[in-house]
């Protein structure tokens, strides 16, 4: 039986079930993730787009399609709250922090990150024990 989070926006509209193992989970410092989101980092978990099901409120998810980045992001239309970002590789990027939301602010253990990446074009440092790879 594979684990399954559920995750819904701020409004409640949209309601998202994430299934299995996430194939990435960690902070990414990357430019295009600065670049599409306007946050300094990253904190993501990755996903294969059939690991994803929108379990509420799909007429109301809107999709924004970065003119330069291969990336877009899909968003509430009613609150706005972004459900999840998409990659070059189109995996279904969450961010930690609109789980934890949905978790009484605590992320799933089984959700941690395991690592920085693009950890060279970091905007600030970040103290911990996580591997940080270029
Ligand atoms: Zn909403
Ligand atoms: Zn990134």
């Amino acid at each position: 039986m594979s684990d399954r989070y559920s995750v819904s926006c701020d409004c409640g509209s949209v309601e998202m079930v994430l299934i299995g193992e996430p194939r990435v989970r960690g902070h990414c410092h990357c430019q295009d993730c600065r670049t599409l989101l306007d946050i300094p980092y990253h904190s993501v978990t990755a996903w294969n787009p059939d690991q994803v099901e929108i379990a509420r409120g799909h007429d109301l998810l809107s999709q924004f399609r970065h003119p330069r980045l291969s990336m877009k992001k899909v968003f509430c239309s009613n609150c706005g709250e972004v459900i999840y970002n998409t990659n070059a590789m189109d995996w279904r990027v969450v961010s930690q922090h609109l789980i934890a939301k949905n978790y009484g602010n605590t992320l799933p253990d089984t959700l941690r990150s395991m690592s920085h990446f693009h950890y060279a074009s970091r905007l600030i440092d970040v103290a911990d024990d996580l591997p940080k790879k270029p």
